[in-house]
């Protein structure tokens, strides 16, 4: 077994070295107190400033307008699928939903449960290998919102613009691309993510919200389920999750010390323009599944021409310490997650061992 592992796991995913190794150091005793962030009451004084520090950690990195509350709240990305039909589809009303991979259908299923809620674009018909180019799509007026998936973790196609549609609010899952680049939050109503990409362990989801959306929510919303109530108690109307909160501090803290998205977003470029090489470059042995400029910096998918040799492929990389690339269970194929915290290093390494294979394979 090689002994350094690469992790390309979609999430729970790889997290930034430093950041575990701080955790470690303060698991037992964080800031002297004896006692962990786990065990520590979330009204105390040293809870609050780790959980404003998150906050405003994720303001500064994304350039969060006034205007705007950030939130954390539980129950994961999924969660919000159903809250936001909750919340925003008014009766009678309609939404539109852009479908550009399995995630937005689950998102749809949600809202479908509420309400009326219209394809306004799906790329279904082809098995998900685009989005639509900026300006392309037409919404109708009356619609409480639009809602879109800024990157499809399973099938590896990513926006590489802001969604804009006038004046109807834009509602955005982001969960596997935030603070991957910088994004123009004006541009958003809601832009949601749960935390187990790039912002930290799986429990814990990220809420930016426009203060004006807050007044949309019926008065007869169950109080668990009203963004109303997690702006108004600071995201602990009851007990949060501390230690994601603490890890998703840290993180913020180390893109921070990294540079910033912008830096990033620059290595994160770099990180897939070497796999997209590797895969472009191999004669058709490497077969990638988005089109070229929908393709995904940080979930990078294709295929190997059989499905024994997907197989093949998965369990020789994890011998040599390249782990997780095994495609979504209903998908397939090979996925390579390439988050903010995935080295460069692990990224040379599977293009090596990509050509390698091909050459004993092909
Ligand atoms: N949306 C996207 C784009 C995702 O990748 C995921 C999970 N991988 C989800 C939603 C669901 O997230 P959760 O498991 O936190 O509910």
């Amino acid at each position: 077994m090689a002994c350094t592992i690469y992790n390309f796991s979609a999430g729970p995913a790889v997290l930034p070295r430093a950041v575990l190794e701080q955790a470690r150091a303060e698991l037992l005793s964080l800031e002297g107190s004896g006692m962990s962030v786990m065990e520590i009451s979330h009204r105390s004084e040293r809870f609050h400033r780790i959980l404003d520090g998150a906050r405003q950690g994720i303001r500064d990195l994304l350039a969060v307008p006034d205007g705007y509350e950030i939130l954390f709240m539980q129950g994961g990305a999924s969660l919000q699928f159903s809250m936001i039909p909750m919340n925003f589809l008014r009766s009678g009303r309609s939404a539109d939903y852009l479908i550009t991979g399995s995630w937005g259908e689950k998102a749809l299923k949600e809202a479908r449960r509420r309400g009326k809620a219209r394809i306004a674009y799906t790329s279904a018909a082809d098995g998900y290998r685009k989005v639509p180019k900026a300006g392309e799509l037409w919404f109708a007026d009356d619609v409480d919102y639009v809602h879109y998936t800024s990157n499809e973790t399973i099938e590896g196609v990513e926006f590489d613009y802001d969604l804009e549609a006038g004046l109807i609010p834009v509602i955005c899952d982001a969960s596997s691309n935030i603070l991957s680049k910088p994004i123009d939050i004006e541009k958003y109503a809601l832009i949601y993510a749960g935390a187990q990409k790039n912002i930290g362990p799986s429990g814990l989801s990220l809420i930016i919200i426009r203060e004006d959306m807050l007044a949309r929510a019926p008065d007869d919303q169950f109080a668990m389920l009203d963004y109303r109530n997690f702006a108004r108690a600071g995201s602990m109307p009851n007990t949060p999750n501390t230690w994601a909160i603490y890890i998703a501090g840290l993180v913020c803290e180390w893109v921070k010390k990294q540079g910033g998205v912008a830096e990033l977003a620059r290595r994160n470029r770099e990180k897939a323009d070497l796999l997209y090489k590797a895969i472009d470059s191999s004669d058709g042995f490497y077969t990638g599944h988005a089109e070229r400029d929908s393709r995904s910096l940080m979930n990078v998918t294709f295929r190997l021409p059989s499905v024994e040799l997907d197989e093949k492929f998965c369990s020789e990389a994890a011998t040599e310490g390249l782990d997780g690339l095994r495609g979504h269970r209903v998908f397939g194929g090979i996925r390579a997650s390439i988050y903010n915290a995935f080295p460069r290093e692990g990224v040379e390494r599977l293009c090596e061992f990509m050509s390698e294979f091909a050459a004993c394979n092909g």
